[in-house]
């Protein structure tokens, strides 16, 4: 480090992304440190991937006792404990919040509790203590914030973020979008005994995955008691005695008594300074990097929800690690964002990888064949439960690789782990069909899919 600098590395955010970088760097050798202005974690441990598992977890054990129920026990009594549940996960978010610090503390990184700012390219304050320091290097990790559109009766709402701390649970909930945390947490609330309405301004929830998976989690999810309402967006929300009335673009007047919007996350860049430091944005509001996440400032760099990329946990730290390796191992590294297996933790879940029916029909050069499977695990079948699965692979039928799998049902989230690892490495149908079963599981499936699905010709 030059001597000029109090800092080899400057961290803004100590997410996910943040944290890695910071440690490596600072085990490396460096001098570094990271500015937190909430808590130290970020998104997926204080209000994202971790506690929503949490609820989530809560949440299905009502489908586990109606599998019970199914299996011949008979439950005398089963009540939920809202604040008991809320209270014993935050205390559980605070350890791994404290974690994370102690790993910081141990790499030999300084945490400084307070919200940073760029004054210019080497220089940061530390917002309201007039402090300000300087780095040779600086990391922008500062995630993203929740976006809720503007209209009558719009401050009326909550987002994801609020949902974590309700004071009670509320008797009805209206959530709203069709995105991955519209649809977990309509899954958690319902689970959990609140009537819930989704409302999604499109024809069918989950844009961009495959449609097939669209269509059969809306079935999955009405059989579960969620209402959901299409093609429908808000006009305004009052205030009534009773509670809060929704009022929808296709005329639908609905009362409940929470509405939580979960419309996108926008990148946190809002009076970061980053115009001191000329780091540009693009032309979606996130932080302008090239492959190498580097910002248009040339000692800056940029990972994680900031840039908008696959705003993903693990996206992030592949992005800091491959930050690290580039900057101070001299190995120049670029994080490949194809093929990354994701989950959506609805009820029942979906775990996706690769490309859907719909972007292979434009992308394969030549014909694309379809191999599904919709049926009932034999969990469900046992106690006449109509809860079905679906499996389906999507094949380039010119390399005969599955260039796309996609699943809802139980487990889903962890089959698709593992099948993410033939998707990636390209391996084709006949190299799945000869890995034997594992019998009886419903993954089995997978490796025995043998009917193309027929497309039927239009005329
Ligand atoms: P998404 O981008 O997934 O979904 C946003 C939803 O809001 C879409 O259905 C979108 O509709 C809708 N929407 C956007 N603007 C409006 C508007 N003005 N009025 C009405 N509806 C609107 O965002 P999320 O907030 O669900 O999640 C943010 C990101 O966090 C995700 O993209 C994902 O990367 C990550 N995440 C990952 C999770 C996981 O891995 N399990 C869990 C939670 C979040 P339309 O489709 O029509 O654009």
């Amino acid at each position: 480090m030059s001597k000029s600098y109090d800092y080899d590395l400057f961290v803004i955010g100590a997410g996910s992304g943040g944290v890695r970088a910071a440690r490596l760097t600072a085990m490396g050798g460096k001098k570094v440190a990271v500015a937190e202005e909430y808590r130290v974690g970020g998104t997926c441990v204080i209000r994202g991937c971790v506690p929503k598992k949490f609820m989530v977890m809560a949440s299905d054990i009502t489908h586990q006792i109606e599998v019970a129920e199914g299996f011949g026990w008979t439950i005398e009594k089963a009540s939920f404990d809202w604040p008991k549940f809320r209270d014993t996960k935050e205390t559980e978010i605070a350890r791994l919040s404290g974690l994370y610090n102690a790993n910081l503390s141990k790499a030999g990184v300084e945490v400084i509790n307070g919200r940073a700012v760029l004054k210019d390219k080497h220089t940061v304050e530390i917002v309201g203590t007039g402090q300000t320091v300087t780095a040779e290097r600086i990391l922008i990790a500062v995630g993203g914030r929740p976006f809720v559109p503007t209209f009558p009766g719009s401050d009326l709402t909550i987002t994801s973020e609020e949902a974590f701390h309700l004071p009670e649970l509320p008797k009805r909930i209206v959530v709203v979008g069709g995105g991955y945390i519209a649809v977990e947490f309509a899954g958690i609330f319902a689970g959990l005994g609140v009537e819930t309405t989704l409302v999604y301004r499109g024809p069918g929830i989950l844009r961009g995955f495959d449609d097939d998976v669209s269509a059969h989690l809306t079935r999955e999810i009405e059989r579960h008691g969620i209402k959901v309402v299409l093609s429908a967006e808000h006009t305004a929300i009052e205030k009534t005695e009773t509670g809060l009335l929704n009022r929808l673009s296709n005329g639908m007047e609905l009362e409940t008594d929470v509405v939580m919007f979960a419309t996108g996350r926008v990148p946190y860049v809002k009076d970061l300074g980053l115009e001191n430091a000329g780091v540009a944005l693009n032309d979606k509001g996130a932080i302008k990097v090239d492959e190498y996440s580097q910002t248009t400032a040339d000692n800056i760099w940029a990972v994680g929800d900031v840039t908008d990329r696959v705003n993903l946990t693990p996206v992030a730290i592949r992005e800091a690690v491959a930050f690290h390796e580039t900057v101070y191992k001299n190995n120049p590294q670029t994080v490949d964002h194809t093929n990354i297996a994701t989950a959506v933790f609805s009820q029942p879940p979906v775990g996706t990888v690769g490309l859907t029916e719909a972007e292979a029909r434009k992308v394969c050069p030549g014909e694309v064949d379809i191999y599904v499977a919709n049926f009932r695990p034999m969990k469900y079948a046992f106690y006449g439960a109509e809860h079905r699965m679906l499996m389906k692979l999507v094949v380039d039928a010119t390399t005969q690789k599955v260039v796309g799998c996609h699943i809802v049902g139980d487990d889903a989230p962890e089959m698709i782990q593992l099948a993410g690892i033939a998707v990636k490495a390209g391996l084709t149908k006949q190299q799945w069909d000869e890995t034997c079963a594992v019998h009886p599981t419903a993954a089995e499936e997978l490796v025995l899919l043998k009917e193309k699905r027929v497309v039927e010709q239009l005329p």
